[in-house]
């Protein structure tokens, strides 16, 4: 499978078309960005370990039954996806307050939560990505209600399947963001899960093996990395 047309390049990753149509190959960068991009940086070998984190996860999730775009790892840094039209929204679903949750509500970090929360952000990064809530969303026509309703379903599902997953591996996980997209059939997740998209503490030191690390710049942010990749690939 080749890479073909460049068709969209974010912030971690480029999707490339190939020869099949119904494909996109999907490759991970080592550029970081933070708070809306105001704070920007590489994070060495990042994007080899999100490929491998990612994998891992994804294969995890299909096993369980959550259809996904990704159908395999190519090499370091790609992996072979299906096409979809992304849905423009952000999923956050939360077990524990953490980053802007403890902002908006002034709670303290780590504040274990009575049930999982989920929000909605647009997808725009020139606005920030704001807070949307399901009425936003019918008016503007971004999802039909019964998407939502899909989406909201399979999201609290990954987060009961790899709470359990991460516990395992000695990991609490704390939040993580999804993205969705639309196929013939409906709707699947897309985009990455990783150390990028979700806040994963060590239980017992509550250390923290996650972008947060590079955001508030508390040092061995690939080590944290690493770690993950290696108790993930156990
Ligand atoms: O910043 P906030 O606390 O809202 O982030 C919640 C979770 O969603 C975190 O795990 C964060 O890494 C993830 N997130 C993301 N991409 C964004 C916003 C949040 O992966 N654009």
């Amino acid at each position: 499978m080749n890479k073909l047309e460049k068709i969209y390049e974010g912030k971690a990753k480029i999707l490339y078309t190939t020869e099949d149509p119904s494909l996109l190959i999907q490759y991970f960068k080592d550029d970081a960005t933070a708070f809306n991009a105001q704070k920007k940086g590489t994070i060495d070998q990042k994007g080899i370990m999100n490929n491998s984190i990612a994998t891992k996860i994804f294969e995890y999730l299909a096993a369980q039954g959550i259809e996904s775009h990704f159908v395999k790892r190519l090499n370091d840094r790609e992996m072979l996806v299906k096409r979809v039209e992304i849905v423009p929204l952000e999923v956050i679903i939360r077990n524990r307050a953490a980053g802007s949750l403890c902002r908006l509500l002034g709670l303290p970090e780590g504040k274990q939560l009575a049930c999982p929360t989920l929000e909605y952000c647009y997808k725009d990064d020139a606005l920030g990505d704001p807070q949307v809530n399901e009425y936003h969303i019918r008016a503007l026509q971004w999802a039909t209600d019964e998407e939502v309703r899909t989406i909201s379903a399979i999201a609290f599902r990954i987060n009961e399947i790899l709470k359990k997953f991460f516990l395992n591996l000695k990991i609490e996980l704390i939040d993580f963001k999804l993205e969705f997209g639309r196929v013939q059939k409906g709707i699947i997740l897309a985009d990455e899960i990783s150390p990028d998209t979700c806040r994963l503490w060590e239980v017992g030191t509550g250390n923290k093996l996650d972008k947060d690390r590079f955001r508030r710049d508390l040092g061995n942010v690939e080590q944290a990395y690493q770690e993950v990749l290696r108790r993930v690939s156990q």
